[in-house]
């Protein structure tokens, strides 16, 4: 579907419009059958297939708008880059969006109280087997302490 500029949604008519000013610092180099090899300002080289509507930097497949490497090989073939922007962002496409009737809903009389849905914390599951209990220590026992990665003994402190 081929599309006029005025069909285009405004905010992707003003990124496309972006793109053409920016597509002013490509150089494309035809190269036959619709395919062009686009030099960037910065030395950056991009392959564009305006046939199939890719380009090597992969803008273009995956947002549906053409980037300024395919912008200014449509422009060296002296075509407008608005029928090749993706239908997704057109008016219509967006009129069908929100064409659906919304579903009306009950008033509050009707609708629960949310203050009785009170989110609980989950039940305690008893598992099987004896419990743990601490271990009761010897009264001479030594007990250590960890400090960092080093793990002393109350010997090893008191020197
Ligand atoms: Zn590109």
């Amino acid at each position: 579907m081929r599309k006029q500029a005025s069909d285009i949604c405004p905010k992707i008519a003003k990124k496309l419009e972006k793109l053409k000013n920016e597509s002013a610092a490509c150089i494309p180099r035809f190269t036959g059958d619709e395919k062009f090899e686009v030099t960037h300002m910065y030395r950056s080289q991009f392959f564009v297939d305006l046939e199939i509507g890719s380009c090597s930097c992969r803008k273009w497949e995956l947002t549906g708008l053409s980037c300024s490497h395919a912008i200014s090989g449509l422009a060296w073939k002296g075509l407008e880059s608005e029928p090749y922007v993706s239908h997704y962002y057109s008016k219509t496409t967006y009129m069908q969006a929100y064409e659906p009737v919304i579903s009306p809903i009950d008033g509050l009389e009707v609708c629960r109280d949310p203050s009785t849905d009170a989110l609980l914390p989950p039940k305690k599951i008893e598992l099987s087997g004896r419990p743990k209990k601490p271990r009761r220590r010897e009264p001479d026992e030594v007990r250590s302490i960890i400090l960092g990665t080093i793990r002393l003994s109350e010997k090893e402190l008191k020197k």
